[in-house]
């Protein structure tokens, strides 16, 4: 069953003038190629092949926005991470990223990390850019599948550090559906939550 059933694509953007209009609320979701997103996606929002937009050849260096229900969004951000990868990339990934920030409507970012390789470099530059804009993150620990119990209640704590005052944590598996529902929780509170409030604007 859909958790969102009239989810659906809305646009792929490189530059800012072809984003949805700034109102309602949405959530940005990013990680480290592989780490699981495009899986993550389909399993959150309960559509077996939504982020398949996202991998489509062409699409796969730009911001896909979906539309999860009206004034509400799911950003899909292109995989980063490939530590050999050349220079120009990382930054034409953080030229990408950076258009979001002057976004009232981003109301929080979801961190997708491979379980078995914990926070690193790459997710912790996100993790302080999330923080310098002011917006919090909640990492999905994915393939936690893979990890035993132990393992993953280690993970927690050894990330707590590292998302002090930032964001939160949890494990999470698209193949087995461990954290679904707490993954969802965190989804939908931000999307409900309201406008970030700007000048001259009042508060409802
Ligand atoms: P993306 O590149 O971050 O979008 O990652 P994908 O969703 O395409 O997944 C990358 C690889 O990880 C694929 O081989 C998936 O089958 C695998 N994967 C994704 N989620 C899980 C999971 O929950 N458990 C396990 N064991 N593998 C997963």
């Amino acid at each position: 069953m859909s958790i969102y059933p009239h989810a659906r694509f809305l646009i792929s953007a490189a530059a800012a003038a072809q984003f949805p209009n700034d109102a309602g609320a949405e959530v940005a979701i990013v990680g480290r190629s592989n780490a699981g997103k495009s899986s993550a996606i389909n399993a959150i929002v309960g559509r077996r092949n939504l982020a398949r937009t996202s991998k489509t050849p062409g699409r796969t260096r730009l911001l896909n926005f979906f539309e999860l229900a009206p004034q509400a969004r799911l950003i899909d951000l292109p995989g980063y991470g490939y530590a050999a990868g050349p220079r120009e990339e990382l930054q034409s990934w953080a030229g990408l990223i950076e258009q979001l920030a002057p976004r009232q409507s981003l109301h929080g970012l979801l961190l997708v990390v491979d379980a078995r390789r914990g926070i690193l470099p790459g997710d912790q530059q996100l993790l302080d850019w999330a923080q310098s804009i002011g917006r919090p993150v909640h990492v999905l620990f994915s393939k936690s599948d893979q990890i035993t119990r132990a393992q993953g209640q280690q993970l927690l704590r050894a990330s707590a550090p590292a998302l002090q005052g930032r964001g939160s944590a949890q494990l999470f598996s698209a193949h087995e559906g461990v954290g679904l529902l707490e993954a969802r929780a965190q989804l939908d509170a931000w999307l409900a939550s309201q406008q970030k409030e700007s000048p001259g604007s009042t508060r409802e």
